[in-house]
């Protein structure tokens, strides 16, 4: 998976490079405020290499607001300490991440195709054009989307552009995706397909994914670990089993037990 950091040797196996350290990322302490108004509270979590974890809460637990900070879109009010492997990234801007986010909302460039969309952050990156088309193109098909590569954005369904936007994200290789609420506008039956789909692109990736939910069910579904926010605070955290079989306050035992 990338998060090995394989290379390959001359006589061509495989061998990892430095291991990423098994603690990805580390967030002690995070304060967000908007003006009077205290979005995060003492935030603090932890994920591993290769980790599933879910932020669960509803609309307004301060989920969003979490995700970009990590993802540097936006600075902390205060924080401790936010490691990134191994790197303490509290003041380090997006553009200096190696984080990659996944919106519910595209934002595909529509003039593009489908394979120069997965292409875009790589020729922002100064990729040689033959290993960004090599790259793409392997990214494609591991989101099953390869035979779309010249496809015009507009001519793709709900479901296919939300996969372009995965693999534009996955082609860059970062330590980290940040998934915010990436299957909400797809209607239902889709959206149980794509989580089936992302979590087998996690596991193939062997990739950490911070992803982003109000719906208990798809938190259930998917994760390694859940993290349950409400207004602004980290509540309650535990495998899926844990939160529906022990639930820690009534919060946790309304809202995980909650029909969608
Ligand atoms: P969630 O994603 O869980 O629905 P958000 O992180 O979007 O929650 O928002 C958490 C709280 O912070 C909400 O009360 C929201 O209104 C407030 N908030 C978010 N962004 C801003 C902002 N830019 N300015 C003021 N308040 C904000
Ligand atoms: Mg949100």
């Amino acid at each position: 998976g990338l998060n090995e950091r394989q290379m390959t040797t001359e006589d061509g196996s495989v061998e990892a490079a430095a291991p990423r350290p098994a603690r990805i990322l580390e967030v002690n302490r995070l304060v967000h405020t908007f003006g009077d108004f205290t979005a995060l509270n003492d935030v603090s979590l932890s994920a591993n290499s290769r980790e599933f974890v879910t932020l669960l809460g509803p609309s307004g637990s301060g989920k969003s607001t979490l995700l970009r900070i990590l993802a540097g879109l936006e600075l902390p009010t205060r924080v401790d300490a936010l490691i990134l492997d191994g790197h303490d990234v509290a003041d380090v801007p997006a553009n200096r991440r190696n984080v990659a986010t996944v919106f519910q909302h595209y934002g595909l460039f529509p003039h593009l195709n489908v394979l120069e969309n997965v292409e875009y952050g790589l020729r922002v990156r100064k990729v040689a054009k033959a290993e960004r088309r090599q790259r793409a193109l392997r990214m494609l098909e591991q989101v099953q989307l390869a035979d779309f590569a010249h496809r015009n954005i507009a001519k793709l369904s709900g479901g296919q552009k939300q996969r372009v936007a995965l693999a534009r994200s996955l082609v860059l290789e970062p330590v980290i995706l940040l998934l915010d609420e990436p299957l909400g506008a797809l209607d239902e039956k889709l959206r149980i397909d794509m989580q089936v789909e992302l979590l087998q692109l996690q596991r193939s990736l062997g990739m950490t994914f911070i992803y982003v939910t109000h719906s208990q069910e798809e938190a259930l579904t998917m994760s390694d670990r859940i993290l349950l926010m409400n207004q602004g605070r980290i509540v309650q955290e535990g495998t899926p089993e844990d939160m529906f079989d022990r639930p820690a306050s009534r919060f946790a035992a309304s809202f995980m037990g909650m029909e969608n």
